[in-house]
């Protein structure tokens, strides 16, 4: 595409929410972060060096690299910041990818295989770093990750997951079945690995903790302002409004499982599945102390993953893939419900008054996508539910994509945005593949 040929899609765009009450008020996090900073709607036409699109962790995060560069951001988001999945998260701090090592150097070469998996276990380091650095408080614990197994089978791949990793430098150990009931507090689990530099965040304060840190430092941070333009005039961005733009040489699309029609085919480059979360008030001192003790967060190892914690005031979370939408009904956690006292009979009597949902990003091979859409514009997306470590380090390199122009080779892999095929047949492909998910998980 030339620069100085206007590209402007005229299409207009899907909201990336879901409307009001769309979900997000109703989380649990939305109820123990401080209110959002208040903050201006774009109006009018400004300047900056670089427009981040997107208010999430990966948006934030670039923006935060930025400016400790001397760059002049703009972050525009459609609503606020952390309403994506930012701020609806479960606050699991996981920094490994899903792929084993070997796998990813399998694929992407020694070279760049390596420098992703030295990224991937850094990005717990990096999400804590920027926490102190501009003292967020956001309830960040690092007191590891657990997976657990159910049997003897999939024990087995988690034994040889943990050792591989452990064997490039993660700070990994297994547990067998004694050591994973002490830590987990349930007999639910044969064996597991415990990830022991992983954490947690309250993850809307951590996001809007990130705002206020990059608001503070000079950035212009506008919301309620759903970029329904993006065009390139002269070797400048346009980027708009419904009721301003904004100009910039550079423009990175942090955008993510909320993706709208803003760039060709980048929202079809990924599928938006719905996890839903429930969490329970409080528990008394003793019943919490019998959940997770060390306060370790844990996943189990279904191929329809639940993931599990205490929060910073000893409510228990949990959460599943859910049905396609933000507002889970009472009928839909009832399976969750179920499987949370599965898991842990002590909570048969216990309510969860907490119910809500958002958007994952997945792509078909699980890993996340860093692309070069045209020249001066950059994404990252795709974080397939482990981006709260990941979008640390990636807002790093989208950082320094904007920096070097492609000069120099990034520590991710830049990849050619590919549309997923029948994209619009997902929800279809989707449902049928969590019926063939759950049955598999059924019988193991
Ligand atoms: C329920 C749930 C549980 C999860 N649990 C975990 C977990 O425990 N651990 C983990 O590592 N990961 C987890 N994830 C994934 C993690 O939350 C994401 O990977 C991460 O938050 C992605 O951040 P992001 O900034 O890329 O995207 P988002 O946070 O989704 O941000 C995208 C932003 O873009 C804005 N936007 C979209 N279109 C436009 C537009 N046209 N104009 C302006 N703004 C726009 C949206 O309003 C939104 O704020 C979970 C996700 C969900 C939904």
């Amino acid at each position: 595409m030339s620069d100085s040929h206007s590209i402007a899609i005229r299409q207009s765009v899907q909201t990336s929410v879901e409307r009001p009450g769309d979900g997000l008020d109703r989380s649990l996090w939305a109820r123990t972060a401080p209110a959002a900073p208040a903050l201006p709607v774009l109006r009018g036409s400004h300047r900056a060096e670089v427009v981040v699109v997107g208010a999430g962790y990966t948006g934030l995060a670039t923006a935060l690299a930025l400016i400790e560069h001397g760059v002049q951001v703009a972050i525009v988001d459609a609503r606020e910041p952390g309403f994506g999945a930012s701020g609806r998260n479960g606050g699991q701090v996981i920094p490994v990818f899903k792929h084993e090592p070997q796998a990813i150097m399998a694929r992407f070469g020694e070279e760049a295989g390596r420098d992703m998996i030295d990224m991937v276990m850094r990005s717990a380091d990096d999400v804590f770093a920027l926490i102190d650095k501009y003292g967020i408080a956001c309830d960040a614990e690092r007191t590891g990750w657990i997976q657990g197994a159910r049997n003897a089978a999939s024990g087995q791949v988690l034994h040889r997951r943990c050792l591989a990793w452990r064997k490039v430098g993660a700070d990994a150990r297994p547990l067998d079945a004694d050591e994973i009931a002490q830590l987990s507090g349930t007999t639910h689990f044969r064996s597991g690995w415990l990830l022991g530099n992983a954490g947690s965040v309250n993850p809307l304060k951590y996001a809007r903790g990130l705002a206020s840190a990059a608001v503070g430092r000079g950035a212009s941070l506008f919301v309620g302002s759903p970029v329904v333009r993006l065009e390139s005039v002269d070797g400048a961005w346009r980027v708009a409004t419904p009721e301003g733009e904004l100009h910039a040489r550079r423009v990175v699309l942090a955008t993510n499982g909320y993706s709208t029609r803003l760039w060709p085919g980048l929202r079809e480059s990924i599928v938006p599945l719905y996890s839903m979360q429930i969490a329970t008030d409080p528990l008394p001192a003793a019943l919490g102390a019998s959940i997770l003790p060390r306060r370790q967060t844990m996943t189990d190892d279904r191929h329809l993953v639940h993931y599990f914690r205490r929060d910073a005031a000893g409510r228990f979370v949990i959460g599943a893939r859910g049905p396609f939408r933000p507002d889970p009904s009472a009928h839909d956690a009832r399976r969750l419900i179920a499987m949370a006292r599965r898991l842990y009979p002590q909570l048969d009597e216990v309510a969860f008054p907490f119910r809500w949902a958002g958007r994952v990003a997945m792509t078909p091979d699980f890993m996340p996508h860093l692309h070069r859409l045209a020249p001066g514009l950059t994404t990252a997306l795709g974080f397939n539910g482990r981006g709260v470590a990941m979008t640390a380090a990636m807002g790093r390199v989208l950082a320094q994509a904007c920096l070097d122009d492609g000069d120099r080779r990034l520590p991710y892999p830049v990849s050619a945005l590919r549309p997923i095929p029948l994209h619009r047949l997902h929800r279809a492909g989707v449902q049928m593949m969590m019926s063939y998910y759950r049955l598999r998980d059924r019988l193991a």
